[in-house]
């Protein structure tokens, strides 16, 4: 079974332990360099991007996450979790990590405030079985891809899922709903790549 962890430094940590669970993975949170080293992929929760590229530094994590995502480690990011897998971020703070992964630019609460809040059903690419609600809070929204990236679903003309090999983003938060379809696909590329090693 693939050991995925949930980066556990702030946001929807146990959302996403148990969305992962529910999937049929072993979950586990991840705080410290030897967590890192033991999980086969990692979800990058929802929460505060500036916070939680804040908390990477004080953790000694920053330098370890990029060498392993550059190293080809899956990962998952979903909405802040999609703002530090970005390439380059508009709109956040000048101090604010990248990790890197997804060969994209997103844009920091383009959708809006917290009142701008708000789901939509939302058909997936690679997510089988009908359109997914999808939650938006204070979301990102991909405004530019390279490549390599696959544009996965859309929002008003704009990406809000994103896959890169295997990594891969979406600016709403499938683990808020209760519906394991987008976290199944992950684990799906986690054990893809666990075989393939
Ligand atoms: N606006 C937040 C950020 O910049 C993301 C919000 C969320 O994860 N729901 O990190």
């Amino acid at each position: 079974m693939s050991t995925i962890g949930v980066l556990a430094l702030q946001g929807d940590v146990r959302e996403h332990l148990a969305a992962l669970t529910a999937a049929g993975a072993r979950a586990v949170p991840v705080r410290r360099r030897s967590e890192l080293d033991a999980v086969d992929g990692l979800v990058l929760p929802g929460g505060e991007s500036t916070t939680m590229s804040r908390l990477l530094e004080t953790f000694d994590l920053l330098e370890p996450l990029r060498a392993r995502i550059a190293a080809g480690m899956p990962a998952y990011g979903s909405c802040a979790g999609l703002i530090l897998l970005a390439r380059e971020v508009r709109d956040g703070r000048p101090d604010q990590h990248q990790l890197g992964g997804l060969d994209v630019v997103v844009r920091r609460n383009a959708f809006g405030r917290q009142v701008d809040s708000f789901e939509v059903e939302l058909d997936v690419t690679g997510v089988p079985g009908g359109p997914v609600r999808a939650v938006f809070i204070r979301a990102p929204w991909v405004e530019e891809v390279g490549p390599g990236v696959e544009v996965l679903a859309s929002v008003k003309g704009r990406a809000v899922a994103v896959r890169q090999g295997a990594v891969l983003g979406t600016s709403f938060h499938p683990e808020l709903t209760g519906d394991g379809r987008v976290h199944g696909l992950f684990v799906d590329l986690v054990r893809e790549r666990a075989a393939a090693a």
